[in-house]
């Protein structure tokens, strides 16, 4: 029997649309369909594969208001629904460029054994597994499975049942492409449909949160099958006292609350040192108020609302924690109900410290609790003190200071006088430090080779080596 969930629009809190679950039959039949598929994809060559991703950048173009639709109802805001369907086609051609680039393997002579010559040949992984989140559908549901279908890869997608709307027109996009066909696959469904997705890849990339990363990798490790997660963070910023207290103010407050605070690079913390820390607290609270939620109109505003009602009651739950134990709210605070959608005004909260979850657990919200510090010590220290390690900031117009303070923050990215640069930057590679995930990063031009598994040819340009050559009575012991 089909399955169906109803899914919630966040801006009139209604249940207006529908997906059905695929279930785990389906995925299997599906993935021995991609497995014969891709042979062909791959023997075909890099040059086929990329006039094929031009056709779907056309095929795209074709749905481009319909897939803005979709994605705008799917989360509530519009500015950053344009720059998500139309990323599409820039990162095709990124990864095109970067495939490009590849030079064929030499073949080398053996230093060891100088009769051997050898090389090193990449193999794609024939299925990959891309299971994604609700807070950028589209950009994070192809975000691996791009660079993969041009390594030679045939890709399935499973997006979050959360925001799935965008999942139909851009299913018309695909078919349009004939030669698409079993090469790439979005599938509805909830956790259960990812789960079994995992039985039948040869990798899985998975960008979500901490504890379905655990699940993945769990049962990714069962069947001996790579696991890359980019999961959850609570990224720090440093305000140093040798920092632009007006570029920091700005910038942080954009770094804070873009997408109404829901990205995994959002700046979730603020530390600004003691001398600046008055100035820094009255500037950011102005310039907080003055902040717009996109409500009535998606087209005004700066801010949607939340996507997820659950994040809202974590939301809330973060903020009466810190109020019980002391926090002072400046602005915001509330969760606000509008037409039916929940909504939250940029909130700034001082008077915060590390027993307080909203300091420790990520919030992905536009909260941006401030904390004053004495000494770089102290910084890196309370930065440090988190479970997570995506990403942060620090902030100096002493250039070596900031590097300094840097290079001991224990995260993949770190920005300097700028907030969140992992999420506009796709040429620095990163690693996710602690428990904000695992496997080789997804930008830069590893993001491409992550879809290889290498392949060593060795010849053996002499005689062969005889079964004498092992002679037990020639042992040396
Ligand atoms: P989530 O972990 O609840 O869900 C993510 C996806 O996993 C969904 O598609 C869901 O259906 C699927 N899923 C659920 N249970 C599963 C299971 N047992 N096996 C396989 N798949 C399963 O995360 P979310 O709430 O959708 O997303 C928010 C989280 O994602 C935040 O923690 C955020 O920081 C993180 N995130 C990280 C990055 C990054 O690049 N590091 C980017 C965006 C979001």
């Amino acid at each position: 029997m089909t399955r169906t969930l109803d899914i919630r629009n966040p801006r009139t809190g209604e249940n207006d649309y529908q997906i059905e679950i695929t279930d785990a039959e389906t995925i299997q039949t599906l993935t021995a369909n991609m497995r014969a598929a891709q042979k062909e994809w791959l023997v075909k060559g890099l040059e086929y594969r990329l006039s094929v991703m031009e056709k779907f950048k056309q095929a795209v173009a074709r749905h481009r208001k319909e897939l803005i639709d979709a994605e705008s109802i799917d989360t509530g805001r519009l500015y950053i629904s344009v720059a998500e369907v139309d990323g599409i086609a820039s990162a095709i051609d990124r990864w095109a460029a970067v495939a490009r680039a590849e030079v064929a393997p030499a073949t080398k002579l053996s230093k060891a054994l100088p009769f051997i010559e050898f090389r090193t040949e990449r193999e794609p992984y024939a299925v990959v597994g891309a299971i994604s989140p609700w807070n950028f559908p589209v950009t994070l549901s192809l975000i691996d499975a791009l660079p993969a279908m041009i390594a030679g890869a045939t890709a399935i997608i499973k997006p979050s049942e959360v925001t799935p709307r965008f999942a139909e027109p851009l299913r018309k996009a695909i078919a349009e492409v004939a030669e698409f066909k079993d090469i790439l696959h979005i599938v509805d469904g909830d956790g259960s449909t990812g789960a079994a997705l995992i039985d039948h890849v040869d990798i899985v990339c998975f960008t979500g949160s901490v504890a379905t990363g655990q699940l993945v990798a769990e049962r990714a490790a069962k069947n001996f099958i790579p696991a890359i997660l980019e999961l959850g963070g609570k990224d720090p910023a440093i305000v140093l006292k040798d920092a632009n207290l007006s570029r920091a103010v700005t910038s942080l407050l954009r770094s804070s609350i873009v997408n109404t605070g829901q990205a995994c690079q959002s700046i979730e913390r603020i530390y600004v040192h003691r001398s600046l820390y008055d100035d820094f607290l009255t500037q950011i609270i102005k310039k907080a108020r003055a902040v717009e939620l996109n409500y009535p109109d998606i087209g005004s505003g700066h801010i949607g609302p939340i996507i997820f009602e659950k994040q809202a009651s974590i939301i809330r739950a973060q903020l009466d924690d810190a109020i019980a134990k002391g926090a002072v709210i400046h602005t915001g605070g509330e969760i606000e109900t509008h037409g039916g959608g929940l909504w939250c005004r940029p909130t700034v909260i001082s008077n915060v410290s590390h027993d307080m979850d909203i300091m420790t657990k990520e919030t992905f919200g536009p909260i941006l609790p401030i904390m004053l510090f004495d000494d770089d010590e102290e910084a890196i220290r309370l930065a440090n003190d988190t479970i997570y390690g995506l990403s942060g900031s620090v902030y100096s117009d002493n250039i070596d200071h900031a590097n300094r303070v840097a290079m001991q923050i224990d995260a993949g990215g770190i920005s300097i006088n700028e907030g969140s640069l992992t999420g506009f930057m796709h040429e620095a590679e990163k690693n996710s430090f602690k428990m904000s995930g695992m496997g080789e990063s997804r930008m830069g031009p590893i993001g491409y080779h992550r879809f290889f598994r290498k392949k060593a040819i060795m010849t053996n340009t002499a005689d062969a080596f005889p079964i004498e050559a092992f002679d037990e009575k020639n042992a040396k012991i």
